[in-house]
């Protein structure tokens, strides 16, 4: 889908279609990407839930993107989305 600027027609920026990156891993939220997963799981309870531990804890989801920005941080309180699974 196009929209123009300016009169020209540009590729609107953000995320593919499919709302990913090239190497699988979502642009946003995995929530919303996939969707709620099992009732009463949260993302503590994930195995796809990494501490960064600097001078404070920094949870990050490698279901998602990741980067330095507090933008991709997560929640270990979140509720869990379709990819959860369990921490082994
Ligand atoms: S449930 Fe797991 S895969 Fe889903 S957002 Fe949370 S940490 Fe990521």
């Amino acid at each position: 889908m196009t929209r123009p600027i300016f009169g020209v027609d540009v590729m609107p920026l953000g995320p593919r279609a499919d709302g990913r990156n090239k190497d699988g891993s979502a642009k946003t939220n995995p929530m919303l990407v996939y969707g709620p997963g099992p009732e009463g799981k949260r993302c503590g309870d994930c195995d796809h839930l990494r501490d960064y531990h600097y001078a404070k804890h920094y949870y990050k989801c490698n279901e998602r993107e990741y980067s330095a920005s507090a933008r991709t941080d997560h929640r270990v309180r979140w509720p869990a989305c379709a990819k959860f699974e369990e921490r082994s």
